[in-house]
C-alpha cells in the first residue's frame, strides 16, 4: 500500500532564509504507537495507510513521501523575558502542509524527528513521556472545543534517548493551522529584516486572517484570537507553563504542550512547571504575559504599519491597549457561561470571581466545582464548604432573574462544564505504564478525555482529584 498525503506546501515556497532544507534523521525500529484516524481522515489522509510499515517509516521519518518537502523553520524569542535571538526548530521537520476536507490548510510536522541547524546542544530528539502528554493534552484540549495543534500520530524509535535517565524514544506527528509564532516575525524585525517580515506577513494573512487588509488589522486580529483563546484556557484551569513569545502562535491555536497542566485544587497563583521558578507563567499572570508577548509583536510591525514611525507606534500601542478590555469580554463570556447565565448584567464577572476566590479559600478542585453547579454538588469540591456556600446565594439570585426551567439550566451547566480534565497523575500513570510497554491506560484516558463532557463510569474514575499521595506537584519540560 503506497501512503498518500496530498501535500501543497506554501512556506516551503518562501525564502530561503526563513528555514533550513532538510529531511528527518532515520531511527533504528520504528513501532506504531496509535494512529489518530479521525484526524487523518480529515486531513484527506488513509488512516490504515499510516498504520503500515511504509507508513510507520514516514511517521518515525525514515522516508520521506512524496510531495514532502522537509524543513525546519527559523524563529527567534523571548524565553522567561530573556531574548534569544536564534531559535528555530531543533528537535522538528515540517513534513508540508495539507488542505483538509474543511478547506483548511494545515502543517504536518514531525516533533522528535531528530537534530537541525537549531539544535544548539540539543539532541533532537524526544521521549515517549513528552510525547503522550502532548499527545493527551492537545487531543483533550480539542475536545473541550478550544483551539489547539493537534496529534496525528506517534511512534516510538527503538533507540534511547538520555534524559535524568535513558528512556524510549518517539516521535509525535503534529497538525497545526502553522507553526509560526511572534518569534518567527522577532526573528527576521531582529535583523531588521523588512522584505522578510513584509513576505511573513502577507504570508501570515493570505493563511489565518484573510479578512485583515494591513499589517495592523493583522495585528488587531491576532490579539483578538490571542484574547479568546486565553480566556478560554482560563475557563478550563490550563496552565500553559512557558508562554515564551516562540511558543505563542500566530493562528491563535494553543503550542507547545510543554510542563503544562490543568488545575486540580484551584488557587490563583497555581504553577506547575520545574522550570518556572518565579511563577511568570502562573494561571492567573497568563493574560498580562500574552499582553506583553503581543507587544513583542506589534513592535515587529512597526515596520510595516502606514504612517512615520511615530504614527505606526502609536497605532501599534492602541491596538495593544484594545487587549484588556478585549480579554476582559472574552473572560466574562467564557464564565457567565460556566455559570449556566443565558443573558448578561453587570455584576456577572464579579460573581465568577466571587466563586474563584471562594474557590481559593475552600481549596476547591477546579472541574468538579464547575460541573457540580449543574447537579448541585459543587460543594462537595470543596476541602472546606463554608465560602462556597457564602457564595451560592448570590448566584441563586443572579439564577432567579434569568427565569431558565432548572432542567434547561442544568442542561446548559452539564454543556459548559467537562466533566473531566487530563488529570496530571493520570497522565504520569499513563507515561509509567507506557514505558513498561502497556499502552492501556493511555488509551483509556484519551478515549474518555475525547467525551470530556459525558458522565461515564470512566470519566468519574479517570476525572477524580488526586488522593493526597498521588498529587503531581511539579511537571517538566521533556526536552
Ligand atoms: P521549547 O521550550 O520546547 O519550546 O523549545 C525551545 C527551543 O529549544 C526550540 O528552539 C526547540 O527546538 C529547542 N529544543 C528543545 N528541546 C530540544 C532537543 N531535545 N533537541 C534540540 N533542540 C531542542
Ligand atoms: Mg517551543
Amino acid at each position: 500500500m503506497t501512503i498518500h498525503i496530498p501535500f501543497d506546501n506554501s512556506y516551503a515556497r518562501l525564502p530561503d532564509r526563513f528555514f533550513t532544507r532538510l529531511a528527518p534523521t532515520p531511527v533504528r525500529a520504528p513501532a506504531l504507537l496509535r494512529v489518530n484516524e479521525a484526524l487523518a481522515h480529515a486531513l484527506g489522509i488513509d488512516p490504515k495507510a499510516l498504520g503500515t510499515p511504509e507508513g510507520v517509516a514516514v511517521l518515525a521519518g525514515n522516508a520521506v513521501p512524496p510531495g514532502a518537502e522537509p524543513l525546519a523553520q527559523a524563529y527567534a524569542g523571548h524565553q522567561f523575558g530573556g531574548w534569544s535571538p536564534q531559535l528555530g526548530d531543533g528537535r522538528a521537520i515540517l513534513l508540508g502542509e495539507v488542505v483538509g476536507r474543511d478547506g483548511i490548510r494545515r502543517d504536518i510536522q514531525l516533533k522528535g524527528a531528530g537534530r537541525t541547524p537549531y539544535s544548539r546542544m540539543g539532541d533532537g530528539r524526544a521521549w515517549l513521556g513528552p510525547v503522550l502528554r502532548e499527545y493527551l493534552m492537545s487531543e483533550a484540549m480539542h475536545a473541550l472545543g478550544i483551539p489547539t495543534t493537534r496529534a496525528l500520530a506517534a511512534v516510538t524509535t527503538g533507540e534511547i534517548v538520555l534524559r535524568e535517565r535513558p528512556l524510549p524514544g518517539a516521535v509525535l506527528a503534529r497538525v497545526a493551522q502553522s507553526h509560526i509564532r511572534v518569534g518567527t516575525f522577532q526573528f527576521f524585525a531582529s535583523r531588521q529584516d523588512d522584505d522578510a517580515l513584509r513576505t511573513l506577513t502577507d504570508h501570515v494573512i493570505a493563511r489565518h486572517y484573510p479578512e485583515a487588509d494591513t499589517p495592523l488589522d493583522l495585528l488587531d486580529a491576532v490579539i483578538g484570537r490571542q484574547a479568546a483563546l486565553v480566556a478560554r484556557w482560563m475557563g478550563v484551569g490550563f496552565i500553559h507553563g512557558v508562554m515564551n513569545t516562540d511558543n505563542t502562535a500566530i493562528s491563535g491555536e494553543t503550542i507547545d504542550y510543554g510542563p503544562c497542566a490543568f488545575i486540580d485544587t484551584y488557587h490563583p497563583e497555581t504553577v506547575y512547571s520545574s522550570i518556572d521558578h518565579y511563577g511568570r507563567y502562573a494561571y492567573n499572570r497568563q493574560p498580562d504575559i500574552l499582553v506583553w508577548n503581543l507587544a513583542q509583536f506589534a513592535t515587529c510591525l512597526l515596520p510595516l504599519i502606514e504612517g512615520d514611525r511615530a504614527q505606526a507606534i502609536e497605532a501599534a500601542t492602541e491596538a495593544v491597549h484594545g487587549f484588556a478590555p478585549r480579554f476582559q469580554t472574552e473572560w466574562t463570556q467564557v464564565f457567565r457561561r460556566k455559570l449556566g447565565l443565558a443573558t448578561a448584567e453587570d455584576g456577572d464577572a464579579a460573581l465568577a470571581h466571587g466563586l474563584l476566590e471562594a474557590m481559593a479559600a475552600g481549596r476547591a478542585d477546579f472541574t468538579l466545582t464547575f460541573r457540580g453547579l449543574a447537579d448541585g454538588s459543587a460543594a462537595a469540591a470543596f476541602a472546606d464548604p463554608a465560602p462556597y456556600h457564602a457564595w451560592e446565594g448570590g448566584w441563586i439570585a443572579r439564577l432567579a432573574r434569568e427565569g431558565a426551567t432548572p432542567e434547561t439550566r442544568a442542561t446548559a451547566l452539564a454543556a459548559a462544564n467537562p466533566a473531566i480534565h487530563p488529570r496530571n497523575h493520570r497522565i504520569e500513570e499513563a507515561i509509567a505504564a507506557a514505558v513498561d510497554g502497556d499502552l492501556d491506560p493511555f488509551e483509556r484516558l484519551l478515549a474518555t478525555l475525547a467525551h470530556p463532557f459525558e458522565t461515564t463510569p470512566d470519566a468519574r474514575r479517570l476525572g477524580h482529584p488526586p488522593a493526597p499521595g498521588d498529587e503531581v506537584r511539579q511537571t517538566f519540560c521533556g526536552t
